[in-house]
C-alpha cells in the first residue's frame, strides 16, 4: 500500500487534516485503531472555541484575536509556544465556516461555566454532532481518502532522514504503507495506564479518566523513537472533580452529583481546607485545585444540612446545571434542591464506597483516614468563619458560608481528580512539524491535537472549547504545511 500522507487517528485533528489533504488532491490514508472514527472529539466534546467568527460578529461579540492571544499568553505565563497559539487563534474563525460547509454545523451559545458569564461568548456548540462527523468522513472519502478502521499505526519508517512509511497493525497482520508524510493525531496517552502513572503527580487510583481509552500514546512513542522532543508530556486536561464508586465507575446518583457541584466545605487528605470551594464554578481551575490538593478531597456535610436540604432549596447555582442549561438554551434556575430522598442517596453513596457517615467527627476522621486533630480544628475554624460570615482564609464569597457543621451524624463524600485527556506530547512549531530537542523538524512528520505540546503550560486554560479548537485547527494547519512539503520535496 502507498499514499502521499498517512494520518494516524481519526478523531477531531485527524479528520481535519484528512479532509483538508484529500480536498487538496493528496492521496491520503487515515488509520483508526477502533472500529469507529471520531475519538473524544466526537463522543466527548460538545463544541469548540473560536474568536472573530462570523457567528460572533453577527451576535455583536466584541472579542479579538489579540485579546484571546494576550489572555492565553498571560494564563500560560509565556510558557506556551506563542507562535503556535497565534496561528491556532488566527485559524479558529475560518474553521467554524470550514466545518459548517462540510456538514458539521455549530451555534454560538452562552459560555457554559458560571464564572465565564461575563466573558465574551466563544463556545461554538456542535449541532447534530454524529451526523456532522459522518458527513465530514463522507467528504473525505468522496475526495479519494481511504479510512482503515481497526488499523493502528505502530512504527514510523525513515529513509535519508525523511519519513518514508509507516508500519501498521490490522487485525492479525502487520504491513507497511509507504508514504512521504505522516500526521500523528491519535489523541495523546490517557488510555495508557503505565504512561499516565509515570507522568501523574498524584496517586493514579485518584484519577478518574473520561478520555479516549484507545489513546495509548502510540503516536508520541513512534515520534520519540525518531528523536522527537517529548519533555513536556506530563500535562493533563484536569476538569472538575467526580464522585466515583470504586465498585462501579458507571454509578451515578443525581443528588450526590449536585452536591459535588456546590461550594460546601472541602477537606484534603490531611483533613484541612485547601481552597475557596466556589472554584467549582470554573471547571479547569476546579480540576487543577483538586489535582494540586493531591487528587482528591472530601465534601463534608452534617445532619442539620441534610435535614434542611431535604425540604428546602438553596439559592445557589449548580455548576453543571449551568453548563447543561447553556447548551440546551434553558434558563439556569440558580436553585438547588430540595432533595427529598437525600438520606437514601447518601446511604447509596456509602454502600458504593463513595461516602461515609459517622456519629462523631473523630469517627468520621478515622473512616476517611485524616488526622482527628486537623479535622476537628478545620471544622471548628470553618464554623467560626460561617458565624462571622467572612472567609478570611480562602475568600469564599459570604453567600456560601451558610452551613456550619454542628449536628451528627456527619458525612464525607470523596471527589476525585478528573481528566478529559492528556494535552502534552511532542514539541511542534506553528506548522505542526514534529520537532527534535534542537528544534529541527523530523522531515515529513507532523503532530496535532492531544499529541502536540505547545498550546498549554501546566494545565488546561479556562477559555471554553480550546482543546477541541486546538485539535481541529492544528489538523487543518498541519494539512496546509504537508501540502507545501509535498510540493517542495516530493
Ligand atoms: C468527555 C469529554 C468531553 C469533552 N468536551 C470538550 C468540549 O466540549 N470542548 C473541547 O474543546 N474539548 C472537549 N474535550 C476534549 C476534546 O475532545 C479533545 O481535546 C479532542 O478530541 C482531541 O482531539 P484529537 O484528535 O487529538 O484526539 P481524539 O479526538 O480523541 O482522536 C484520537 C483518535 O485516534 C485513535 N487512535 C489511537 N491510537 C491510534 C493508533 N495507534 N492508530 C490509529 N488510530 C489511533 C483513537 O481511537 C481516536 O479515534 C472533551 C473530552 C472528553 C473526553
Amino acid at each position: 500500500m502507498e499514499a502521499d500522507v498517512v494520518i494516524v487517528g481519526a478523531g477531531a485533528a485527524g479528520i481535519a487534516a484528512g479532509v483538508s489533504l484529500a480536498e487538496a488532491g493528496a492521496k491520503v490514508i487515515m488509520l483508526e485503531k477502533g472500529d469507529k472514527f471520531g475519538g473524544a472529539g466526537m463522543f466527548g466534546a460538545q463544541g469548540l472555541f473560536a474568536v472573530e467568527s462570523a457567528q460572533q460578529k453577527a451576535a455583536g461579540v466584541e472579542y479579538t484575536i489579540k485579546q484571546a492571544y494576550q489572555e492565553l499568553a498571560n494564563y500560560t505565563h509565556y510558557r506556551s509556544n506563542l507562535g503556535l497559539v497565534k496561528a491556532i487563534l488566527e485559524e479558529s474563525a475560518s474553521t467554524i465556516d470550514w466545518l459548517e460547509k462540510r456538514g458539521l454545523k455549530t451555534e454560538l451559545v452562552n459560555n457554559t461555566q458560571e464564572v465565564h458569564q461575563g466573558h465574551p461568548k466563544v463556545y461554538h456548540q456542535y449541532i447534530d454532532k454524529f451526523a456532522g462527523f459522518d458527513r465530514l468522513m463522507q467528504n473525505f472519502k468522496s475526495h479519494g481518502g481511504r479510512l482503515l478502521l481497526k488499523t493502528a499505526g505502530t512504527k514510523l519508517i525513515q529513509k535519508d532522514d525523511q519519513i518514508s512509511g509507516i508500519q501498521v497493525h490490522q487485525e492479525k497482520q502487520d504491513f507497511i504503507i509507504e508514504c512521504s508524510a505522516v500526521v500523528v493525531a491519535d489523541g495523546g496517552f490517557i488510555g495508557n495506564q503505565g504512561l499516565v502513572k509515570s507522568y501523574l503527580t498524584i496517586d493514579p487510583t485518584n484519577l478518574y479518566s473520561m478520555g479516549e481509552r484507545k489513546a495509548t500514546g502510540d503516536g508520541i512513542k513512534m515520534l520519540a523513537e525518531l528523536g522527537a522532543d517529548t519533555r513536556h508530556m506530563g500535562v493533563f486536561e484536569n476538569h472538575a472533580a467526580s464522585v466515583i464508586s470504586p465498585q462501579n465507575h458507571k454509578w451515578h446518583n443525581e443528588t450526590i452529583f449536585s452536591l459535588t457541584n456546590l461550594p460546601f466545605l472541602w477537606v484534603d487528605g490531611a483533613g484541612k481546607r485547601f481552597v475557596d470551594e466556589s472554584v467549582c464554578y470554573d471547571f479547569a481551575l476546579w480540576g487543577n485545585a483538586t489535582y494540586t490538593a493531591g487528587g482528591y478531597y472530601y465534601i463534608i456535610l452534617d445532619q442539620q444540612f441534610v435535614d434542611y436540604i431535604s425540604e428546602h432549596s438553596l439559592n445557589w447555582t449548580d455548576s453543571f446545571e449551568r453548563t447543561f442549561a447553556s447548551l440546551s438554551h434553558k434558563q439556569v434556575t440558580h436553585k438547588v434542591g430540595p432533595f427529598s430522598q437525600i438520606d437514601a442517596d447518601l446511604e447509596e453513596a456509602i454502600q458504593k464506597e463513595a461516602g461515609w457517615r459517622a456519629e462523631t467527627l473523630d469517627e468520621l476522621a478515622d473512616q476517611i483516614h485524616v488526622s482527628r486533630q486537623n479535622f476537628a480544628k478545620t471544622i471548628q475554624h470553618y464554623n467560626s468563619l460561617v458565624n462571622q460570615k467572612e472567609d478570611t482564609d480562602f475568600y469564599k464569597p459570604n453567600k456560601y458560608l451558610q452551613f456550619s457543621l454542628a449536628k451528627g451524624p456527619f458525612y464525607a463524600i470523596k471527589a476525585r481528580s478528573t481528566s478529559l485527556g492528556t494535552i502534552g506530547g511532542v514539541e511542534t512549531n506553528a506548522k505542526l512539524e514534529a520537532l527534535k530537542q534542537n528544534k529541527q523538524p523530523i522531515k515529513g512528520a507532523y503532530v496535532t491535537g492531544n499529541d502536540a505540546s505547545g498550546m498549554y503550560d501546566t494545565s488546561y486554560p479556562t477559555l471554553e472549547g480550546i482543546s477541541c479548537a486546538f485539535a481541529w485547527n492544528s489538523g487543518r494547519l498541519a494539512a496546509k504545511a504537508v501540502i507545501q512539503f509535498l510540493d517542495k520535496f516530493c
